[in-house]
């Protein structure tokens, strides 16, 4: 059974902001889940909701198969790590941790054992006597992670924990946690606000967009197979070209965007629609390629963005229409790898993308 249930779960405040908005969604044991969504989109609320910090307006959240709506949030088996680690200022790192255990009333002896492990876990081991203004803020969070992590919940709910890092640090940040989330075992749930960040982390992700779940599957699937314009565009980048389909058959469309031609796609759309191309999709060429599989155009290189092993090449192809092309430095025969505004190129890619 799954670890945790979310059905037809609403959160409406006084006011009546539908923050949450008929909500179902299944985790299951020991998955690193993210929920991925703009800023005020409601994933905070989701969380505080799993953690019983926020009552549904409706719904049922169930935990290990056991309804939730009566339990209280220390009796909830889940620990929560917040946006703005919160430690305790005035406690050693020691005292920090151990915390809830001492709450709990647990014995001296295995709060101090509990302590350590959470400890080295987090890759703080021996700073247990320093106070919290003597340590960095990934070290402050990484307290706040062993917090969490010594009540031994089932579920840790982490919200936007690494977004106070700065951008380097947080890339390590991300690479421990999916170490420490397949160390411990426990199912991870972590909000963020940052594609990459769920893209790179987690093993399923909930796209959510004005209180509404609008896409749930692995990173791949949604990058590959997004589900709709919101889910494209807020995942990685995608050029998006207007155009017109009719009907062409069994479901088939025929597509006419302006410069860029006819094209015969499987599908059941008509009227406007967007035509969507990933930019690393996108092979650029000084010679026309002849292959009938190929949508092929001509661009006339516009803004260039350099980035040291690839470059964001935006390209005009008339008709007031840019491409965005994503072109990795790959190992060149060339001696500089660049792009300079007005020169002209054969651009293309497969039909099937
Ligand atoms: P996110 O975490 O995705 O940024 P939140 O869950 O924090 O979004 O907020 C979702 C919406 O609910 C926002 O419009 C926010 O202003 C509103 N909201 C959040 N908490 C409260 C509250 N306690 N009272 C009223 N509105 C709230
Ligand atoms: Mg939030």
């Amino acid at each position: 059974k799954p670890i945790i249930e979310i059905k037809n779960v609403s959160k409406i405040f006084p006011g009546g902001m539908k923050a949450v908005d008929d909500v179902n969604l299944t985790v299951g044991r020991g998955e690193f889940f993210a929920l991925l969504g703009p800023s005020g989109c409601g994933k905070t609320t989701l969380l505080r909701m799993l953690a019983g910090f926020e009552t549904p307006t409706s719904g049922q959240v169930l935990i290990d198969g056991h309804d939730m709506a009566t339990v209280a949030p220390n009796k909830r088996p889940v620990n929560m790590v917040f946006q703005s680690y919160a430690v305790f200022p005035h406690m050693s790192v020691e005292k920090n941790v151990g915390y809830g255990l001492r709450m709990d009333g647990r014995p001296n002896s295995e709060i101090k054992q509990r302590v350590e492990e959470a400890l080295e876990l987090v890759k703080l081991g021996g700073f247990g006597k320093r106070m919290p203004n003597e340590m960095s803020g990934g070290q402050r969070q990484r307290v706040a992670l062993a917090r969490a992590l010594v009540k031994r919940p089932s579920v840790l709910l982490l919200d936007e924990p690494l977004s106070a890092l700065d951008a380097k640090l947080r890339e390590a940040m991300q690479l421990e946690l999916v170490h420490l989330q397949a160390t411990v075992g426990i199912t991870f749930v972590i909000v963020t606000h940052d594609q990459s960040e769920a893209l790179s982390m987690a093993n399923r992700i909930a796209v959510m967009n004005a209180g509404k779940v609008r896409q749930v599957a692995s990173p791949a699937q949604l990058y590959e197979y997004p589900n709709s314009r919101f889910v494209a565009d807020f995942i990685g980048k995608i050029n998006l070209i207007n155009a017109k389909a009719t009907r062409n058959g069994e479901n088939r469309v025929k597509v006419e965007a302006p410069n860029i031609g006819e094209l015969d796609l499987a599908g059941n759309v008509e009227g406007d629609v967007g035509l969507a191309i990933r930019p690393e999709k996108i092979f650029v060429s000084e010679t026309k390629p002849e292959n009938p599989d190929l949508v092929i155009v001509r661009g006339e290189v516009g803004e260039v963005a350099y980035y040291g092993s690839f470059s964001n090449v935006f390209f005009h192809i008339g008709g007031g229409t840019t491409l965005l092309a994503d072109i990795g430095n790959i190992s060149r025969d060339i001696e500089e790898f660049t792009f300079k505004r007005d020169e002209k190129y054969w651009l293309y890619w497969k039909k099937g993308d």
